[in-house]
């Protein structure tokens, strides 16, 4: 959204007493109320409304799909809905990130400490509970950067230094105590050390096809995570979600002539935002609605032949192989595979909270912190319980 076209954008709510939209959002953000501080002019308010629930406010509004709050907003029935994400990042870019204010340190006995695993969302929405609630935090991350999958979320979509600012004022305080580069290998061992453990350790294990020749393919992790470094003419990238959308228009945005998606299903089942389908259209990247690649072969030349198949929706809406579809589609030198990861199972200590995506019900950035915060206050209780029952 231009900056110029915000009036006219708030002008459009219609202020619902019911507030649909503060209903449909994980973290309880009220756009009805945000809007109606930012169309008096006071952009510190309802930037501070916002930042009050949601701890990576104007990354939020950068990424969040339309099905949340968007959804949701009843002015859709008389023309279309208010683009309330983009509200939300423009109200915070012009009102500022208020800062993080932290209770009082309490001044009898030892502070409540909690281990946080991971610092994704998942992990910074429960430290950011937490913090509020007066408690010290170590947060443990393998990586050198905060942010997990959120940090691999394009910079044309989201820009790193909005990413970096919204972290760095939740951990850049003396309750927290930062663990980069560091791997908890057996999170059971944190246990004993601490009042409360958080786990939000992501989705570590990217989806496999199981295809001869699949290791002559990228992951999609690594493709994103320095996208500079990998230069291509022709691509192809397995995958019909958001993650896929996002490699192949890195790659366009890169400059890579020719870009093709392979997709299981039809394109209408893709699991993306219309307005990205419309940029896939737009910058000219071919999708392969109802295709499977079968077979990956080298050619000797540095490149790669594909053997691919064309699928039909059968009567149990699944995608099955049409027979006799079988084609080699020759002259790729990139091929990436984006589609998606998953949490392997693995025993985690009842004392433990889990979170975000390897609980398996999240898979956005909003969705992700609502579950970090819930996870750090059923632990807060968990321990107030204890106390109590000495
Ligand atoms: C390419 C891409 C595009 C996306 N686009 C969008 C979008 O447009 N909108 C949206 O809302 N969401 C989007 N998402 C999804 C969103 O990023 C995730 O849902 C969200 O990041 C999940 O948060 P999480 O904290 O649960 O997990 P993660 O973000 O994966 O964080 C887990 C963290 O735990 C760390 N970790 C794992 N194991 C250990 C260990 N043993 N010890 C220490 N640290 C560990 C990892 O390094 C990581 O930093 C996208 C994701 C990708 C990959
Ligand atoms: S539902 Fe839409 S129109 Fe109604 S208050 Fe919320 S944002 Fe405004």
């Amino acid at each position: 959204m231009k900056s110029e076209d915000l009036p006219q954008e708030l002008a459009r709510c219609l202020g619902c007493r019911a507030k649909p939209c503060e209903k449909a959002c994980p973290l309880g953000v009220s756009p009805h109320d945000f809007i109606a501080a930012a169309k008096s002019g006071d952009y510190k308010a309802a930037a501070a409304l916002i930042a009050e629930r949601n701890p990576l406010p104007q990354t939020c509004g950068l990424v969040c799909p339309d099905r949340f709050c968007q959804k949701a907003c009843i002015r859709a029935r008389i023309d279309a809905a208010l683009e309330i994400p983009c509200l939300q990042a423009e109200v915070i870019r012009k009102g500022g990130l208020p800062p993080l204010e932290l209770p009082p340190a309490e001044d009898t006995g030892r502070p409540k400490k909690a281990a946080v695993i991971g610092g994704g969302p998942a992990g910074l929405g429960a430290l950011h509970e937490f913090l509020r609630h007066g408690w010290h935090i170590d947060l443990y991350e393998k990586n050198a950067s905060l942010g997990g999958a959120a940090r691999l979320i394009p910079e044309y979509r989201l820009p790193r230094a909005v990413l970096d600012a919204e972290i760095a004022r939740l951990v850049e305080n003396d309750r927290v105590t930062l663990h980069l580069n560091t791997t908890v290998n057996d999170i059971s061992t944190l246990v004993s050390g601490y009042d409360a453990v958080v786990a939000a350790l992501g989705e570590p294990a990217p989806r496999r096809l199981g295809i001869r020749g699949e290791e002559n393919t990228l992951p999609y992790t690594d493709f994103l995570s320095a996208p500079e470094y990998r230069k291509s003419r022709k691509a192809a990238v397995i995958g019909g979600g958001e993650v896929a959308m996002d490699c192949a228009l890195t790659l366009k945005k890169q400059s890579c002539p020719q870009v093709e998606m392979f997709v299981r299903r039809r394109r209408e089942d893709m699991r993306i935002m219309a307005r990205d389908q419309a940029a896939l259209d737009a910058h000219g990247i071919i999708v392969r609605a109802l295709s499977s690649v079968t077979e990956i072969i080298p050619d000797g030349k540095g490149g790669y032949t594909l053997h691919a198949v064309t699928n039909r929706i059968n009567d149990a809406g699944r995608a099955e192989a049409i027979p006799e579809t079988a084609c080699e589609l020759a002259g790729y030198d990139m091929i990436i595979m984006a589609l998606g990861s998953f949490f392997p199972p693995a025993e985690i200590p009842t004392a433990i909270a889990t979170a975000g995506d390897m609980s398996g019900t999240c898979g956005t950035v909003v969705q992700a912190l609502a579950s970090g915060m819930d996870a750090a206050r059923r632990q807060i209780a968990a321990f107030a319980v204890s106390k109590e029952e000495g």
